[in-house]
């Protein structure tokens, strides 16, 4: 075969490649066997290692590429990736149906109905026909680059169909002419629940975290950082916008799922055009009825105005169209038996009652315990054990018991009441007055020591990489740990000979060994120069979660400082108040925490923060108030209002007259409404990320 043979050859291939993978990834309709299909990609894999230069990025044997990202760029979206208004029953439906109604029917347009796929959205850009870059949706102004992941979903094609044909060979990306026209299309990637259910198998095997559901396992495969990673995670894309649709002579919604569809675009099936608000709600009570035979999942139905004419003149609010709504599905409740209710011991002793019932699944994913939280609720609940029960997820993320069918009951079914000892040492169960919650007594229990130390070590914390449960136990059991102060007093030697109390094929005990114990010599070492907010988050004193964490950190910037602190002092401080105070100033005055924290202190842990330059900055901001709304990608709330305070401005809860800027991430709350209404003015992440940096308060023209 020589080059000019070999060309030909490779763009013939190429065409039919890409008309089996869109038959069988997109129609679902394939023509040819998978080892036919497969010999084609051999044979063009071979022709191209001869002749490399034929290679382009569109080859279909081009889809996972081999270099791992360490950071995904950003992309800011030429026109806004807005949110969905919800609207959580059919009375809410109705309230938008009967807003738009009678513009609809004077334009006689109709609604077009799509299923709400429960996934991660995308925004696809092809220049010339070829996909040149992939997004997601961040906060809607600006995501995050993913076009390496996104290549190696299969249903994504990488290059456009014309009219359902695959369009000659272009080389788009290597000619020198401009490239052609560009179009963007959104659409939603998903994991199918099948795939979801055997990678949180996989997940589970390999000791690796398991996803919540179906969503965050497709968000979280598309920001891997190696390629590979995500082509194994069998990904799909259902696309249903074209972004300027009314560019390409597309005039209606209907028309624009047409058209992805002959594109080559894994289109949704099904979805309906109405013309009244009776047929919208059939729609969406069959949609209720066949979700849980979908092979996806999906979290509600879609209504949008069909005619794009109409759709810009209703236009959007500050979040979404207005042209749009989201019927959310009631949360998926089930049946199931409670077997036992078990109780937890967490790390201040709090005495947790834990559902534990037959696994059903539920909203994607399998569960088979849920938390009671206290006595009370129990009763209130009015559960027995035995009983058949109704379990949903709240908010479709955390397993919740609704109560008892009570009618099924046959007399079996037990009460059950608190212990009145702790189930780990036996000692006596003590419940505060007005408090809801009964605690063991002990400060010496067990169950609570683990927790503690499991806590220090836990990300949010200390982060102690690789100090898990089962290492803790063990170093529990054996004497070594007792206190988190003792986890520095570990040697090398301690670890790698430390028993797992597991015996091994030839009668030995298994002991840690040589290869894990240095890693967490290592990690060890790292934890200690945590910031001083993980310090007092880890130390577990009560009412002291990470935000609590951080004010304290910030406000007194060493420990020595926090301690010397008076009560009065501390409940000044913002984000804290009398409650948390009289907690830390408790912690302080028992002898014990004292003599942690010098240990800790002897073992160069660090305990103070140091004066960050943000400190010696000048003080630019002062006299501005700032008030922070919405969820941002480069800062969190507490690192974003430091960094303005260290240049001398105000950071405030609440948005008033006297506010000067508010601070705008994605969806934003009540206080960016309340912006708008004092006319207050708003800067989003990339304003804020300018004026940290530079130091300079916001130009005039600018806003
Ligand atoms: P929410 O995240 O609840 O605000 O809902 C809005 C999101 O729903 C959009 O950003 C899309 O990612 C997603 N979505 C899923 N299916 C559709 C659909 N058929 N039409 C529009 N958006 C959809
Ligand atoms: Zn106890």
């Amino acid at each position: 075969m020589d080059r000019q043979q070999a060309q030909q050859r490779v763009h013939k291939l190429r065409e039919e490649i890409g008309r089996h993978n869109w038959r069988y990834y997109a129609l679902d309709e394939p023509e040819i066997s998978d080892g036919a299909y497969d010999a084609l990609v051999r044979e063009l894999q071979q022709i191209e290692a001869e002749y490399p230069d034929l290679v382009t990025p569109d080859s279909p044997t081009q889809r996972v590429g081999s270099v791992p990202t360490t950071q995904f760029g950003s992309v800011k979206h030429a026109q806004r990736m807005y949110s969905l208004d919800n609207a959580m029953d059919l009375e809410e439906l109705d309230g938008w149906l009967e807003r738009v109604e009678p513009e609809v029917s004077r334009r006689g347009c109709g609604y077009l109905c799509e299923l709400k796929i429960d996934g991660s959205s995308i925004a696809l850009t092809y220049a010339g026909g070829v996909l040149v870059r992939a997004a997601t949706r961040g906060d809607g102004k600006t995501g995050e680059d993913v076009t390496a992941n996104i290549r190696a979903v299969n249903s994504v094609p990488l290059r456009l169909l014309v009219q359902g044909k695959v369009p000659p060979a272009q080389d788009a990306l290597f000619s020198d002419e401009p490239v052609a026209s560009t179009v963007e299309v959104r659409g939603e990637v998903y994991m199918p629940k099948e795939s979801f259910e055997r990678l949180n198998a996989e997940q589970d095997e390999a000791g690796q975290p398991t996803f919540a559901n179906p969503r965050n396992a497709a968000a979280g495969s598309v920001r891997q950082k190696d390629p590979a990673v995500t082509a194994s995670r069998d990904l799909s894309a259902f696309m249903y916008q074209i972004a300027d649709a009314r560019a390409l002579g597309i005039g209606t919604q209907h028309e624009a799922l047409t058209w992805l569809h002959e594109a080559g675009f894994k289109v949704n099936p099904d979805v309906k055009l109405c013309a009244q608000a009776a047929e919208v709600h059939a729609f969406c009570e069959w949609a209720m009825n066949v979700r849980n035979d979908l092979p996806y999942e999906i979290d509600g139905v879609v209504v949008k105005v069909d005619d794009f004419a109409l759709q810009e003149e209703l236009g959007y609010t500050a979040k979404a169209p207005r042209w749009a709504i989201a019927f959310k599905f009631p949360p998926e409740e089930k049946t199931t038996v409670l077997r036992e209710i078990r109780v937890q011991v967490g790390r201040t002793g709090a005495l947790t009652p834990v559902a534990e019932f037959d696994p059903v699944t539920v909203a994607g994913s399998t569960i088979a315990r849920a938390t009671l939280h206290n006595e009370d609720e129990i009763r209130r609940k009015g559960v027995r054990i035995g009983d058949t029960i109704i379990v949903r997820k709240a908010g479709d993320v955390i397993p919740e018991v609704v109560g008892p069918v009570e009618r099924l009951r046959d007399g079996s079914e037990l009460e059950w009441s608190m212990p009145a000892y702790c189930p780990s040492c036996g000692s006596d169960v003590w419940r505060e007055e007005g408090e809801v919650v009964g605690r063991c007594t002990n400060a010496g229990c067990p169950a609570q020591r683990l927790e503690r130390l499991g806590h220090w070590a836990s990300r949010g914390a200390m982060d102690i990489d690789g100090m898990g449960t089962e290492i803790i136990t063990r170093l529990v059991e054996q004497d070594m740990l007792h206190d988190v102060a003792d986890f520095y007093a570990l040697r090398f030697d301690d670890l790698s000979s430390l028993d797992l109390g597991r015996i091994k094929k030839d009668g030995t005990p298994q002991l840690l060994g040589g290869t894990i114990a240095r890693k967490l010599m290592e990690s060890l070492t790292a934890s200690k120069t945590r910031p001083l907010a993980r310090l007092l988050f880890g130390l577990g004193m009560r009412h002291v979660g990470s935000t609590v964490g951080e004010a304290l950190a910030s406000a007194y910037r060493s420990i020595d400082a926090l301690m010397a602190a008076s009560e009065d002092e501390l409940a000044q401080v913002e984000q804290v108040g009398p409650k948390i105070a009289a907690s830390v100033k408790a912690f302080f005055a028992n002898p014990e925490n004292i003599d942690i924290i010098e240990r800790l202190k002897s073992s160069d842990v660090r305990h103070a923060d140091p004066v960050d330059e943000g400190e010696r900055r000048e003080q630019t901001l002062a006299g501005l108030t700032f008030v922070l709304t919405g969820a941002l990608e480069r800062y969190t709330r507490e690192s974003a209002g430091a960094a303005l305070k260290a240049l001398g401005a105000k950071v405030s809860g609440s948005v008033s007259k006297k506010t000067s800027f508010v601070v705008v991430g994605a969806e934003p709350g009540s206080k960016y409404d309340k912006a708008v209404e004092l006319g207050v003015p708003t800067l989003e992440e990339d304003a804020l990320e300018m004026i940290i940096k530079s130091g300079l308060p916001p130009a005039e023209d600018a806003l």
